[in-house]
């Protein structure tokens, strides 16, 4: 494709985009393919000769919009939303169109230092403190992962390099290790401690409020002490800001003071919530962080209008996790790396190669402005607020409290019904809901209860819509039409 040929369909792209996205709300939310249908749309084999870009595009419509469930529909409520936002966009097609891998310094130095800037400027948008930044005198830094999953890994493998006094996990654990978790905990904790060869034995679930569902310090404590007596190394703790299933917050300060008296790292995953701390108001849910996280994650893909994949981890002391993930094998050997003077991020996760990601989070922070990205987070949680006024208000239905979010659990009230049967028919009537297209939640389940989930949070949600939703679900409670 020559520069011109691609100029042409550039332009036809970023306008398909541009109608896809004024157009979203005449598709069904979730789609309605079944499974193989796009599949089998699609010829079996490759084209022996090459076909006008034209073709690519007349099957963007005719094979995979239809498989497409519209995460930037203002009717989609389900998981985490993730964001998407016009200059996110065209920051990611920039670093497509650079086509650079910032693997090391060397291989493009805007590529790690842009980045080492705008994770910077998160953080003091976000409030966190400066020793998880590049300032002078910092031992700590920022990154930007591919997912929140991927920095729970990071993590470990530091503190595992850590607990180890500098033996990397690579080299073989030495006896039995253990790593604490509560019920609510996103599940990347377990799955690293499995990658990390820790095993999923070994991680321990501590208990929770029932209410709350925050983590309880002195349980962890107890079971922390009880692997200790039983003669295994205790390594992390992963302390949660807004959890996944009903967005509760652990008490961080509490559980890091545990992890301080016993020495042990503290993950802090604030995968969906911590982006909310753009927000004076909201900056509580960084109590505790500045005394005694050792690193701390969240996901601008998720709420902070910056297009998947972007998970920002910041840690304290840089040192054990680069001691854990460097590599030189003799071709990236380099003066500037030898120098000491240069960051080389793929020291700081798991692949070595990297996209240029801070293009995205930086056209999305500079369109915005500061007051921009407040304006998003506060719309979400003031439109889950209102939704939250409707279920209270309306004595069928039962709302988790609190709710300090985008996102809302309840459950309808079924009257004659045991658990089990209760359970079903909320299951039943939230299939009903999605099969509809007109919206799309989820669910979770809480002390043996299905509750829907309904997460605000896409750019252009507006009160209508959660209007339309709250109908549309008293519609179906009251049973099929
Ligand atoms: C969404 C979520 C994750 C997983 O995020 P990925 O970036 O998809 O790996 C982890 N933790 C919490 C609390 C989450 O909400």
């Amino acid at each position: 494709m020559t520069p011109e040929e691609f100029r042409a369909h550039g332009k036809q792209v970023v306008d398909w985009i541009a109608d896809y996205l004024a157009g979203i709300e005449a598709h069904p939310v979730r789609s309605q393919s079944a499974p193989g249908d796009v599949r089998a749309a699609l010829p079996a084999h490759p084209p022996e000769r090459g076909e006008p870009f034209e073709a690519v595009l007349a099957d963007l419509d005719r094979v995979v919009l239809p498989g497409i469930t519209h995460w930037q529909h203002p009717s989609f409520f389900a998981y985490f939303p993730a964001n998407a936002s016009g200059p996110a966009i065209l920051g990611d097609l920039l670093s497509s169109g650079l086509g650079v891998q910032g693997m090391v310094w060397a291989t493009s130095p805007a590529c790690t230092e842009l980045e080492t800037v705008v994770v910077d400027w998160l953080a003091e948008l976000l409030g966190l403190p400066a020793h998880f930044t590049f300032a002078e005198g910092s031992a700590g830094g920022g990154v930007i992962q591919d997912s929140a999953s991927s920095a729970a890994l990071v993590a470990l493998l530091a503190a595992l390099d850590r607990a180890g006094g500098g033996v990397p996990a690579a080299a073989g654990l030495s006896g039995r290790h253990t790593v604490y978790v509560s019920s609510q905990t996103h599940s990347a904790v377990e799955k690293a401690a499995r990658i990390t060869g820790i095993g999923a034995e070994n991680v321990r679930i501590v208990d929770v409020d029932p209410h709350t569902l925050a983590m309880l310090p002195a349980d962890l404590d107890a079971k922390i002490a009880a692997d200790i007596a039983a003669g295994a190394t205790p390594v992390l703790v992963c302390a949660t800001v807004g959890t996944t299933g009903t967005t509760a917050v652990d008490p961080v300060a509490d559980i890091g003071a545990v992890c301080r008296d016993r020495g042990l790292w503290l993950h802090v995953d604030a995968a969906y919530a911590g982006v909310a701390a753009v927000c004076p108001e909201m900056r509580w849910i960084n109590d505790g962080v500045a005394e005694f996280a050792d690193s701390y994650a969240t996901n601008p893909h998720k709420w902070l209008l910056t297009n998947f994949d972007c998970t920002v981890l910041w840690v304290a002391d840089r040192a054990p996790m680069v001691d854990a993930l460097s590599i030189l094998p003799e071709f990236l050997r380099n003066t500037a790396t030898e120098s000491g003077e240069v960051i080389d991020y793929r020291d700081w996760q798991i692949s070595l190669g990297r996209r240029f990601r801070a293009l995205k989070l930086w056209s999305a922070i500079r369109w915005y402005g500061a007051e921009g990205l407040r304006a998003h987070i506060r719309s979400g949680i003031a439109l889950a607020a209102g939704f939250a006024g409707h279920v209270r208000a309306d004595e069928r239905f039962l709302l988790h409290e609190p709710h300090p979010f985008g996102l809302v659990c309840f459950r309808p009230l079924w009257t004659g019904l045991d658990v089990d049967a209760e359970n079903a028919a909320t299951l039943a009537m939230l299939e009903r809901l999605n099969d509809s297209g007109a919206l799309y939640l989820s669910h979770t389940k809480v002390s043996g209860r299905v509750l829907l989930r309904l997460a605000v949070g896409v750019p252009t949600t507006r009160r209508e819509h959660l209007d339309a939703a709250w109908d549309r679900i008293r519609e179906e409670y009251e049973g099929p039409a």
